[in-house]
C-alpha cells in the first residue's frame, strides 16, 4: 500500500495526551488529524482538525471517526477488539486488531510471550491461591494499568488482602527483585523495518512511572540483548507503529519482560526533543508508511519527569523554577482537573544536565509545589 499522502487525515482512536502528541507530530508532517474521545475537553480533541465526541468503545462513534479519516491508529490498547475489527473494515488501521487481541489481556499476553520463549517471571492464572509463588503480585487481566488493579502479597498469610482485586479475573506474578527497570521503545514500519531508541531507565513511584533517563546505565551487551528481545517481540506480534517493551534487569544482568505496550509510551517521552525524531513522529511515520527517522540522542543524554495531579495541591506549580535547568522543556497536556495521580504533563531535560535532573527529580517536584 502507498504511503498516506500529505493533506490526508490520520484518525486517532482515543483523545488523551498520547493522542495529542501524535496529532501534533502528524500536523507537522503535513497531515490533517481527527480523534475520538468522550470529552471535547480531552487533550487531543482540543487540538485536532476534526474532533469527534463519543466513547472509544462505541462502534458507531468509532465508525464516525473512520469515515472522517483516511487511515487510523490508536493511543490506547484497551479498545475492544470487536470495535477495532469493525473500523479496520472501513479504513486501514495500524496496529492491526490481532496485535491488540494478544496484548489486552495480561494472561493472553504472558502466554504469547511464553510460547515464543521470551523470559518472564513465574506467573499463572489467579483463580485460586494455589500455586502462587510469594512474594506475589496479583494483577487484573484487563483494565489494570499504572499499578491500578494490583495487589502485592508478601506471604501466604496476606492472601485475604487480594479478595477485592480478585473480583475480576487476575493473573499472579512472582515479585521480581530487580536492579533496574528499563524500557525499549521501537518503531516497526509496514515493511517490517525497525528503528530502535536508546534503552531507557525508569523510576516508578507507587506503580506509576516517575522519571526516565536515557541512555540507561547498563552494560552495552545487556542493552543489545534488550533491544534484540524487543525487536523479536514486535516481529512475533506483526506490530506496526511504535511499541514499548518494559523489562526488569536482575542482579545477575539477566532480563525479564514485564509488559508490552503496542503504542507510544510514557517512558519514550524523552525522545521529544531528546532524539532526532520523537516517538510520536516515528509512530506517524510507521503507520502512514513513511521511512522511519533517526533515533539517536541529539545531546548524548535526556531525562523526563512526570507531573502528576498532586503537584497542583497548592495551586499552579511554580513553573519559573524550571527555567534554571539548561535544556529543559515543559509539556502540559491541557487537562483542567488536576486529580491526584492524573498525568497532567511532564518536563524533559536534554544534554549534560539530564543525569543530575533524573537524580533530583523528587526535590525538584517538591520545590515546584511551592
Ligand atoms: P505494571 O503496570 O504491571 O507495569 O506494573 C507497574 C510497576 O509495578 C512496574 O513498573 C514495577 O515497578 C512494578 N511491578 C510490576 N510487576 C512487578 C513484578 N512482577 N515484580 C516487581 N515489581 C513489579
Amino acid at each position: 500500500m502507498e504511503p498516506l499522502a500529505q493533506g490526508k487525515t490520520l484518525g486517532i482512536l482515543g483523545g488523551g495526551q498520547l493522542g495529542r502528541l501524535i496529532a501534533e507530530a502528524a500536523a507537522t508532517l503535513g497531515y490533517r488529524t481527527a480523534a475520538l474521545d468522550a470529552s471535547a475537553k480531552s487533550p487531543a480533541l482540543q487540538i485536532v482538525d476534526i474532533p469527534i465526541i463519543g466513547a472509544v468503545d462505541d462502534p458507531l462513534a468509532a465508525l464516525e471517526l473512520a469515515e472522517a479519516s483516511d487511515l487510523l491508529t490508536l493511543e490506547w490498547e484497551l479498545i475492544p477488539v470487536g470495535v477495532l475489527e469493525t473500523v479496520a473494515k472501513a479504513r486501514p488501521l495500524y496496529p492491526a486488531p490481532s496485535v491488540l487481541a494478544v496484548i489486552q489481556d495480561r494472561l493472553t499476553q504472558k502466554n504469547f510471550l511464553a510460547r515464543h520463549g521470551f523470559p518472564q517471571t513465574p506467573y499463572g492464572e489467579a483463580t485460586t491461591a494455589a500455586g502462587w509463588k510469594y512474594p506475589v503480585i496479583i494483577k487484573r487481566r484487563t483494565h489494570g494499568y499504572d499499578g491500578k488493579g494490583q495487589c502485592r502479597l508478601e506471604s501466604e498469610s496476606d492472601a485475604p488482602k487480594a479478595a477485592e482485586v480478585l473480583k475480576a479475573p487476575c493473573v499472579w506474578e512472582k515479585k521480581v527483585d530487580f536492579k533496574a527497570e528499563i524500557s525499549v521503545i521501537l518503531a516497526r514500519g509496514r515493511d517490517g523495518k525497525t528503528a530502535v531508541y536508546p534503552v531507557a531507565e525508569n523510576a516508578h513511584r507507587d506503580g506509576v512511572l516517575h522519571a526516565t533517563r536515557a541512555p540507561a546505565r547498563i552494560p552495552r551487551d545487556v542493552a543489545a540483548k534488550a533491544v534484540a528481545l524487543a525487536v523479536k517481540i514486535s516481529e512475533a506480534l506483526g506490530h506496526v507503529g511504535v511499541m514499548a517493551v518494559e523489562m526488569f534487569l536482575l542482579h545477575d544482568e539477566s532480563l525479564l519482560v514485564n509488559e508490552v505496550a503496542p503504542r507510544v509510551h510514557n517512558s519514550g517521552h524523552y525522545t521529544l526533543g531528546g532524539c532526532a525524531v520523537s516517538q510520536f513522529e516515528q509512530h506517524v511515520r510507521a503507520v502512514c508508511g513513511l521511512p522511519l527517522g533517526g533515533t539517536d540522542l541529539l545531546e548524548g543524554q535526556a531525562a523526563m519527569v512526570n507531573l502528576l495531579g498532586g503537584l497542583w495541591d497548592k495551586g499552579e506549580p511554580k513553573w519559573s523554577l524550571l527555567d534554571e535547568i539548561p535544556g529543559v522543556k515543559l509539556h502540559l497536556y491541557g487537562k483542567s482537573d488536576a486529580r491526584p495521580g492524573r498525568k497532567m504533563g511532564h518536563y524533559t531535560v536534554v544534554g549534560a544536565a539530564a543525569d543530575a535532573e533524573f537524580a533530583r527529580a523528587d526535590a525538584r517536584l517538591e520545590a515546584l509545589r511551592g
